[in-house]
C-alpha cells in the first residue's frame, strides 16, 4: 500500500466548502486500490492575512516541501483595491515550490450535443510574468510604460515535453476503454512568432524540438497562431486535445476555454512541478454564494482526480472522473449553477455513491 500525505489548503469563501469534498472523496476510494491517506491542515489567503500579516505563512509552504506529496488548494479572495503587505498566496506557492505547468482540462460530458475534451498546459514561470516592468518619461513629458517578455529554451522544452507525456497519457486512458472524441494524441504548439520571431519564435522552435523526442513518434504535432487559435477555440474546440503556451497566452486561452462548459464549477486545474502536484479548481471565492451549500463541487472533485494523475495514481484518477461525469450525465443532483438545486452535500454524496 502507499501512503500519500496530502495538505489541504481551503483558503477563503467557497474554498472552505469545496476542499473537505476533495478530502471526503479521497477517503471513499476503495480499498481495492491500496492507497492510503494522510491529510496536513493548512492556512493561507485573505483571512490568514488578516491574522497573521502573512498571505503565506512560511510554515505553509516548508510543510508542503518536506512533508507532502501534493496539495489541495481552494480559492483566495483578493481585496479589489490593493492592500500594503498583501499579494496572492497562489501565485507565491508556485514560485516558492517551482510548480512550473499549469494543467486546465476543460471537458464536457461526451453526450453533450458537441462534446468537447482538451487540456491546455501553460508555461507558467516566465513570460510576461516576470514583471520586470518599469514607467519613464517621453520627451514631451508624457508616460511610457515597458514590461520585459522572457522565454527561455529551458522553460520551453520542459513545458511541451511535459505537454507530449500529458498526451501520451491521455492516449493510454482512451485505450483502457474510456469514452473520449479524439482517436489519436495531438499537441498544438501556441504562438505569435510571425510577430515576435525571437521570443514566441524561440517557443515555437523548442517546443517542436521537444516533441520530436522518438517517444512522442505516436503524437500528432500541429502549431496555431494565438489569434487564429481563439477563433478557431470557439468555432471547433472539439478539434483540441492538448495545447502548449507560454504563459500569457496560456492564461486567456484556459479561462477562456473554460467558459466553453458552461460553469466554472466544473473546471479543474492543477499546478505541477517535478514530483510535487497542487489540485486547484479554476474558480475564486465565490463570495456571492458562500456559507449556503450550494457551491459546484465537482472543478474540486476533478482537480482531486488530476494531482493524482501526477502523482502516478491514475486508476484512482479515473475512478473519480467517472464517477463525476456519471452524475452530470445522470443530472438528476445537480448544484444551481448548473440549472439544479442539488446541494453540495448532495452532489458530493451522490459521486461517492458511484466511485
Ligand atoms: P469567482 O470565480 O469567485 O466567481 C465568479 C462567479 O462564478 C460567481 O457568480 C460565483 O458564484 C460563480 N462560481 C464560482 N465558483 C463556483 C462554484 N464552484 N459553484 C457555483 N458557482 C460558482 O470569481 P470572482 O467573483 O471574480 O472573484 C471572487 C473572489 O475570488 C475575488 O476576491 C477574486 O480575487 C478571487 N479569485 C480567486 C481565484 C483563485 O483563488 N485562484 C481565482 C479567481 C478569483
Ligand atoms: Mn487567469
Amino acid at each position: 500500500a502507499r501512503t500519500l500525505r496530502i495538505g489541504l489548503i481551503p483558503g477563503d469563501g467557497i474554498g472552505k466548502e469545496v476542499i473537505p469534498a476533495g478530502r471526503k472523496i479521497l477517503e471513499a476510494l476503495p480499498a481495492s486500490l491500496k492507497l492510503k491517506f494522510e491529510f496536513v491542515d493548512l492556512k493561507a489567503g485573505f483571512e490568514t492575512f488578516e491574522q497573521t500579516g502573512a498571505a503565506l505563512p512560511d510554515k505553509t509552504v516548508e510543510i508542503l516541501k518536506n512533508e507532502c506529496d501534493g496539495a489541495l488548494f481552494g480559492a483566495v479572495s483578493s481585496p479589489s483595491k490593493a492592500v500594503k503587505g498583501y499579494s496572492s498566496p497562489i501565485v507565491a506557492l508556485r514560485k516558492r515550490l517551482d510548480l512550473y505547468a499549469n494543467v486546465r482540462p476543460v471537458k464536457s460530458v461526451m453526450t453533450a450535443k458537441n462534446p468537447i475534451d482538451m487540456v491546455i498546459v501553460r508555461e507558467n514561470t516566465e513570460d510576461l510574468y516576470v514583471k520586470e516592468e518599469k514607467t519613464y518619461e517621453a520627451a514631451d513629458g508624457s508616460k511610457i510604460a515597458e514590461a520585459i517578455k522572457r522565454i527561455s529554451e529551458k522553460a520551453s522544452f520542459r513545458i511541451a515535453t511535459m505537454a507530449g507525456e500529458i498526451a501520451l497519457r491521455r492516449q493510454k486512458i482512451r485505450e483502457s476503454g474510456a469514452p473520449s472524441i479524439h482517436k489519436s494524441p495531438l499537441v498544438t504548439i501556441t504562438h505569435k512568432s510571425n510577430v515576435l520571431s525571437q521570443t514566441d519564435g524561440l517557443f515555437r522552435a523548442t517546443a517542436r524540438e521537444a516533441l520530436a523526442a522518438s517517444r512522442f513518434s505516436s503524437v500528432g504535432v500541429e502549431e496555431q497562431i494565438v489569434d487564429s487559435m481563439v477563433y478557431k477555440l470557439f468555432r471547433q474546440p472539439e478539434t483540441y486535445d492538448v495545447i502548449v503556451a507560454p504563459n500569457l497566452y496560456g492564461d486567456i486561452l484556459s479561462d477562456g476555454a473554460a467558459a466553453l462548459v458552461g460553469s466554472l464549477g466544473l473546471v479543474p486545474s492543477a499546478n505541477v512541478g517535478e514530483g510535487f502536484a497542487i489540485g486547484e479548481p479554476c474558480h475564486g471565492s465565490a463570495p456571492d454564494i458562500m456559507g449556503k451549500n450550494i457551491a459546484n463541487p465537482i472543478a474540486t472533485l476533478r482537480s482531486v482526480a488530476l494531482m493524482l494523475e501526477f502523482l502516478n495514481e491514475e486508476t484512482a484518477a479515473a475512478k473519480i472522473y467517472a464517477a463525476v461525469d456519471g452524475n452530470l450525465e445522470e443530472g438528476r443532483l445537480l448544484s444551481p449553477d448548473l440549472g439544479g438545486t442539488a446541494t453540495t452535500t448532495e452532489v458530493v454524496e451522490d459521486i461517492l455513491r458511484r466511485l
